[in-house]
């Protein structure tokens, strides 16, 4: 064998051959695919990742180049996981060198060799399981947090917001020691397990199911919050530990809260479970990286990107709240964590889990196809209440602040049964817009085709898309008028209102501009759990994952911008929305109450939703997308450009039209994005259907071909996105 096809981390869509030169020859043997080798690219020496070995070439001999040397000794992608590389490549039209690069930890992007890592374990001794009191404040709290959690790693020790000196100072008291974890000594005995609640019967025949199968299995577990979903993905990890496989946890990003990461280490207390999360360091990814492809840890807890982590012994993919859009990567590659862990659990022939209270309307038109198969827990776990909804018709009402009195009423007497009360509204700041009374002015971004948001607190102007600030104008710019007031509603003015309207009621606010520095939403979601605050307002953050015990009213404001909207997911979105948020009321024992507030009673989605709950309404939803002939129904890619000429941007998505014309390929555009200016460049997009994903995927690979020569394409910005979740 005399030649290498590599990747190389190159904006194209194409492998490169090189030479093996003469003194390498005899060493051969040490080459393998997956392996990385240091090659001349240019006049540059890049990093590339052996593909392929090979005995010809079709590149010229006399131009051929040998590369430089060999980094490793052994591959560090196996070939399944290159597969698994190639087929992301593919399959989101990227070219596979920077898709590589994306995958691997940055110290093996940059070609180093770094040695074996080992991770530092703290644990309490005896002596510090009796939790002795401690004058230290500090000292005492890290004693709970291991009481609680198990042993634990530094890193996360840290993030919790221990610091080294109270670390030493436990440890030289001896009520704590740190161990240097490496082996796998997990998978030679059965894994001690906690305590653990005997199953419902419908979280019986769940984990049935699922630990019967053998194969490539995957399973939508349909339940609502609360219903005991992560009791059962930790009942069937139990069975994938006995068996000594690893397995993999995909949770959203807001997913990875101590409470959810304790619930599992509490389970398996002497199981390595490590955690993968944007906040990693470098060196910390590296090491859950060489931990899991020595099946050195069996559970890995993280977000998006671990779907590339290289599991040894995959034995199970768990995607918790799969209809969650961070799963999705929005830049770059845009890989969708879910569907590439429908692959890679088909790869391995194991078991995949979706769970959601709300599935993706995506996942469930694949379950009532019997291509997953469906697994529902319809009742909640430790109460069996559920919550009433009601729709309150704002046509006519008097309001304030986009409160209707009535539901201001409903308020007053939630607080005065000493609960506490969530108001959700999915726009920060104080009002969207300001208005000139005189002439009608509108405050808008002079860069985008959007509205510069009023944030009073700050006496600021805000665009929401380019970030664009500026002092609130005194007087209205066209008119010279001072009759200039807020138009609409954000968090911001609702916080007010409610303060001026509940003098003595502590309130919350809980949105990007309230939560931006570091650790401020941990502690006002603190101040909400340990009751401290009665009305909580809030975007969607507060939609997510929280549990608050007290809440027994949830009033949704603006249910109406979700029902009209050009994206035609916004009523997908608009129902999860609203059902996650709802899924915040009544966790205590009692039925909740959520208030919709809507000019719209009688919209069918709104009372489908309402009187018969997502599971009813996703299933209308699906039939309209069928009528309508959009995804699910069909498949769907976007191609997005933007430029500062329009003309260019048009010109550049015309081109593509006609050119590989397929017949069962529909063409709608180009059409302006829905903001069809952003950051002073102009946005328009191409969409692109098919009913047979082939066919799809064979014209997009056509097109890809072409703009990697077309001229027109050097002069705009352009994406591909394959299986888009929003327009
Ligand atoms: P989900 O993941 O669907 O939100 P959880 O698994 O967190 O639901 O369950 C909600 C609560 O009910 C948790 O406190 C959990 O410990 C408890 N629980 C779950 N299953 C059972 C069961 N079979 N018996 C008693 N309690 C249960
Ligand atoms: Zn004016
Ligand atoms: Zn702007």
């Amino acid at each position: 064998m005399s030649f290498v096809e590599v990747a190389i981390k190159v904006p194209l869509h194409r492998t490169f051959d090189y030479r093996l030169p003469e003194q390498l020859d005899g060493l051969n043997s040490q080459l393998h695919v997956g392996s990385r080798v240091l090659v001349p690219f240019g006049n540059q020496r890049k990093v590339a990742v052996v593909l392929a070995l090979k005995d010809t070439t079709e590149v010229p001999l006399n131009k051929i180049k040998s590369i430089f040397e060999v980094i490793d000794d052994a591959p560090i992608l196996t070939t399944s996981h290159l597969d698994l590389l190639r087929f992301t490549a593919r399959y989101y039209c990227y070219p596979l060198g920077e898709t590589i690069h994306i995958a691997l930890p940055s110290a093996l992007r940059q070609g180093h060799c770094p040695d074996k890592t080992s991770i530092s374990m703290v644990a309490l001794t005896e002596k510090g399981a009796k939790l002795p009191s401690l004058k230290a404040k500090s000292q005492l709290n890290l004693l709970k947090q291991l009481a609680q959690s198990g042993k634990s790693s530094l890193t996360e020790l840290k993030a919790l917001g221990f610091n080294k000196k109270t670390i030493d100072s436990l440890i030289s008291k001896e009520l704590i020691n740190q161990s240097i974890e490496h082996d796998n000594l997990w998978q030679q005995q059965a894994p001690t397990v906690g305590t653990k609640p005997t199953l419902n019967k419908e979280q019986a025949v769940a984990c049935t199911a699922i630990n019967q199968s053998t194969g490539f299995n995957s399973f939508l577990l349909e339940g609502v919050t609360g219903s005991g979903k992560t009791e059962v993905y930790l009942q069937c990890l139990e069975e994938v530990l006995k068996r000594a496989e690893q397995a993999l946890v995909l949770v959203p990003e807001i997913g990875l809260t101590p409470q959810t990461v304790n619930r599992f280490r509490r389970r398996f207390p002497d199981t390595p479970i490590m955690l993968w999360h944007s906040a990693l360091t470098d060196n910390e990814r590296l090491q859950t990286w060489r931990f899991c492809e020595k099946a050195s840890c069996a559970i890995v807890i993280g977000t998006r990107s671990s779907i590339f982590l290289p599991f040894l012994k995959l034995g199970m993919i768990i995607v918790d709240e799969e209809h969650d859009s961070s799963f999705k990567q929005q830049d770059t590659l845009r890989y969708h964590a879910r569907d590439l862990a429908a692959y890679r659990a088909f790869q391995h022939k194991i078991p995949l889990i979706l769970g959601s209270a709300t599935p993706a309307l995506e996942t469930l038109h694949k379950a009532i196809n019997n291509k997953y198969q469906l697994l529902s827990l319809t009742q909640r776990a430790q109460t069996s209440t559920d919550n009433k909804f009601q729709l309150l018709d704002m046509k006519g009402q008097p309001d304030q602040a986009g409160i209707a009195h009535a539901s201001l009423a409903t308020i007053r007497q939630h607080l005065k049964r000493n609960k506490q009360v969530m108001v959700f509204l999915n726009r920060r700041g104080f009002s969207p817009t300001l208005i000139c009374h005189e002439c009608g002015w509108l405050s808008e971004c002079t860069r985008c085709s959007t509205s510069a948001t009023f944030h009073k607190a700050i006496g600021q102007m805000i665009c929401h898309h380019c970030g664009e600030q500026h002092p609130v104008p005194h007087q209205c710019p066209d008119c010279g008028s001072t009759q200039i007031f807020p138009n609409g509603k954000g968090t911001e003015q609702i916080e007010e209102f409610l303060t001026g309207e509940f003098p003595d009621t502590p309130i919350s606010r809980i949105d990007r501009d309230s939560t931006r520095r570091k650790g401020s939403l941990e502690k006002a979601l603190d101040e909400i759990n340990l009751g401290g605050s009665r009305i909580l307002v809030g975007t969607q953050m507060l939609a997510k994952g929280h549990h608050f015990p007290d809440v027994s009213l949830v009033l949704i404001l603006d249910v109406d911008s979700g029902l009209y909207s050009c994206d035609f997911r916004a009523t997908e979105h608009l129902a999860q929305l609203v059902t996650q948020v709802a899924g915040r009321a009544g966790r205590s024992g009692e039925p909740g109450q959520v208030l919709l507030q809507t000019h719209f009673p009688e919209h069918p989605l709104l009372q489908d939703l309402v009187n018969n709950g997502y599971q009813d309404f996703a299933r209308f939803a699906i039939q309209e997308r069928e009528d309508a002939l959009l995804p699910p129904i069909t498949n769907m890619a976007i191609v997005r450009a933007e430029g500062h000429s329009i003309k260019q941007v048009v010109d550049f998505l015309t081109d593509l039209v006609p050119v590989h014309g397929l017949t069962g390929i529909q063409l709608l555009g180009p059409i302006p994005a829905p903001l069809e200016r952003v950051a002073g460049k102009y946005r328009f997009q191409l969409h692109i259907q098919a009913h047979d994903r082939p066919l799809l995927h064979q014209y997009l690979a056509q097109m890809v071909d072409y703009l990697s020569t077309s001229k027109l394409a050097q002069k705009v910005r352009w994406s591909l996105d394959v299986d888009p979740i929003d327009m």
